[in-house]
């Protein structure tokens, strides 16, 4: 079976040298009509009967606008929705299955949500041709879990809940006090106990325009969970929050699972999609292009078929190479030559103070920061950075720093290519930056866009390779997975390990995804205090120590899968939990 999809965003037949597909289509060349022309829309069809997959104008089309796969025959049977002609396709959905978290597991742009809009009687599929009844949904899906499913929400007996993924919109269609948002949603007369549980008591009188993201993200998750309702949907629940506070929004969702209630759930922290999940579906395909939904696994085994890119039962490779995570004992530390010391210092606020322990940085390591939002980590490394004049201490140093801050701005005209090139134009050129760094963060695909046009997470990805591309002794990145889908947090972690590695430089990096501080940290700083009023940064120490004293102000444990070494947060009160709590090991080695 033939799929070919365009991307008509990128397709820009007045550029290419009008219709280039076209005309090197060697089937139209032989008097066939593999492409015809749109002649009302100015826009190429694809006719996938026609088409002998060639892949000629994939290549030669400049805007790598064509995609054209082959799939599996047997793949079409499971065809659920198609964006129009050349569009996106959908195949297969993720069952939903009462008092379970079913986990989704995918990159953005493959179908996620439009499985989501489906399960929630948004959008009607069109089964990939021109269904246009509920009833046929359900004579499609006779047999499978779902049938069932469709049945109730065709009569209008489920009601679902969604939190939506872009928490950052949610004050320009919502006003008003945080208290009368949530007293309006209490629909089960939880109101006390869910504020309580994700902390929301100080911020109740606030308007909903004045919260962080942060705060955003605990509210909106609070509003869904306080409906009455019997499909919830929650879309990233994690971003804006650190370990803690996503725990304790995963305990929440857990619950609603355990009061019986069917729970989908998107997530890009793998630890978080773990701790959460009771099954999982890995969804592969290509963003933009189509999206497949494995069957369901149980939450270990989905997460490392995930890690191995391949799919053992389907026999799908949906990524070429396999992410590994080492042992702490394995680990080097400290080896390399130092590169500097920095001394002890304090930034004070007035209504809040840091204490930094001084402390050396090595070549060729990255150190890990971490500790709970509002505790001094950003103005840490903005002190390092010479963004911020510390209270107390000097930073001075004959060092070259790239920071990448937390938030980034787009405020450049011009294009992709041109903002990295005035960084180093040869760089671009370099095939070791296009393996380790370019190709995989994806960057090429967007040299011809506007910075000011990019999507947050395009945005992210950019400045990350900028930070990266400039020639320095020091790197400073300020939580460069926001925005980031689970594909990209891995590309950018494994850019950062080899780039340090490879060229014997040094990153701090502040991050609240555990795998991604597991696999790239060889030391840790550690903040404590309290958020908001006094915060106090250990000097880098070792994983494991580092680790352990983390984990125990967050009260929560990990062990390490037996196959890919990646953490696994233990379920709260399990026998590992207890034992570990005992030992002081809270991150098992
Ligand atoms: P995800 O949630 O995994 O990021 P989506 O389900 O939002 O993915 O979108 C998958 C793809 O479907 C997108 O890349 C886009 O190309 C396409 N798409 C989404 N909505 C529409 C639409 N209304 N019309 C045409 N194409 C769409
Ligand atoms: P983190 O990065 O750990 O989330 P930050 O360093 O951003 O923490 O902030 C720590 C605390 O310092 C917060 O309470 C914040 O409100 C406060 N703070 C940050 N910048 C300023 C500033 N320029 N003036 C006053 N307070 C600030
Ligand atoms: Fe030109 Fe590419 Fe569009 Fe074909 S798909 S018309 S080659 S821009
Ligand atoms: Fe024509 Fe080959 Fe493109 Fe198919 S893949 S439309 S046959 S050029």
């Amino acid at each position: 079976m033939r799929v070919a999809v365009i991307d008509y965003d990128k397709c820009n037949p007045d550029k290419c040298g009008h219709f280039l597909c076209e005309r090197v289509c060697p089937v139209n060349r032989m008097g066939g009509e593999a492409i015809i022309i749109d002649e009302e829309n100015y826009k190429p069809i694809i006719q996938e009967a026609s088409c002998t997959g060639c892949g000629i104008c994939v290549h030669k089309c400049p805007f790598n606008a064509i995609t054209i796969v082959n799939l599996p025959e047997q793949l079409s049977e499971d065809c659920v929705h198609r964006y129009g002609v050349n569009g996106f396709v959908l195949y297969r959905l993720p069952v939903i299955k009462e008092g379970m978290v079913v986990g989704i597991l995918g990159p953005n742009g493959i179908g996620k949500t439009t499985a989501v809009k489906i399960l929630a009687g948004q959008l009607l599929p069109n089964l990939c041709g021109d269904n246009d009844s509920w009833d046929n949904v359900i004579k499609a899906f006779r047999g499978n879990e779902l049938q069932n499913y469709f049945e109730k929400l065709k009569n209008k007996e489920i009601k679902p809940v969604v939190k939506p993924q872009y928490v950052d919109l949610i004050p320009k269609v919502v006003k008003g006090k945080v208290r009368d948002l949530l007293k309006r949603a209490d629909e089960r007369g939880l109101f006390d106990k869910v504020v309580k549980e994700l902390e929301l008591e100080g911020i109740l009188d606030r308007e909903i325009r004045q919260l962080s993201g942060g705060e955003l993200q605990r509210v909106a998750i609070a509003a869904a969970v306080l409906r009455d309702a019997h499909f919830y949907f929650f879309d990233e629940p994690s971003s804006y929050l650190d370990i803690r506070q996503r725990l304790k929004a995963a305990r929440l969702i857990r619950k609603l699972a355990a009061e019986g209630k069917s729970v989908l759930a998107v997530e890009h922290d793998l630890a978080v999609l773990d701790y959460l999940s009771d099954i999982i579906h890995v969804v592969y395909g290509k963003p933009g292009a189509y999206g497949i939904f494995s069957m369901p696994k149980g939450t270990r085994v989905g997460i490392n078929i995930f890690l191995d890119g391949y799919l053992p039962d389907e026999n799908v490779r949906f990524r070429p190479y396999e992410i590994r995570f080492t042992k702490l004992s394995e680990r080097k530390s400290q080896t390399g030559e130092v590169l500097v010391e920095y001394p002890s210092l304090v930034k004070d606020y007035g209504s809040f103070r840091l204490e930094v322990e001084g402390g050396e940085l090595y070549k060729g390591e990255v150190v890990g920061i971490v500790g709970p939002n509002g505790i001094g980590k950003t103005t840490f490394v903005k002190m390092l950075a010479g963004v911020e004049e510390p209270t107390e201490g000097k930073v001075e140093w004959e060092l070259k720093v790239s920071y990448k801050p937390q938030y980034i701005k787009a405020d450049y005209e011009g294009t992709v290519f041109e903002l990295l090139s005035k960084i180093d134009a040869s760089k671009l050129m370099s095939s070791f930056y296009k393996t380790e760094l370019l190709n995989p963060l994806g960057i090429p695909e967007l040299y011809d866009r506007s910075v000011n046009e990019l999507s947050g997470g395009e945005l992210q990805r950019v400045a990350v390779t900028a930070c990266l591309l400039r020639d320095a002794d020091l790197y400073l990145l300020d939580e460069p997975s926001a925005y980031l889908d689970v594909e990209q947090r891995l590309a950018v972690s494994r850019a950062i390990r080899h780039l340090m590695e490879k060229n014997e430089k040094t990153a701090l990096v502040v991050e609240h995804d555990v795998l991604m501080i597991d696999y790239i940290s060889d030391r840790l700083i550690v903040f404590e205090g309290e958020p908001g009023k006094f915060g106090k940064a250990t000097k880098p120490m070792g994983m494991r120590e580092g680790m352990n004293r983390f984990l125990a102000s967050v009260g929560i444990t990990f062990r390490r899968d037996p196959d890919t070494g990646r953490p696994r947060a233990n379920k709260e009160g399990s026998v590992k939990d207890r034992e570990q709590k005992e030992r002081g090991e809270y991150y098992y080695a």
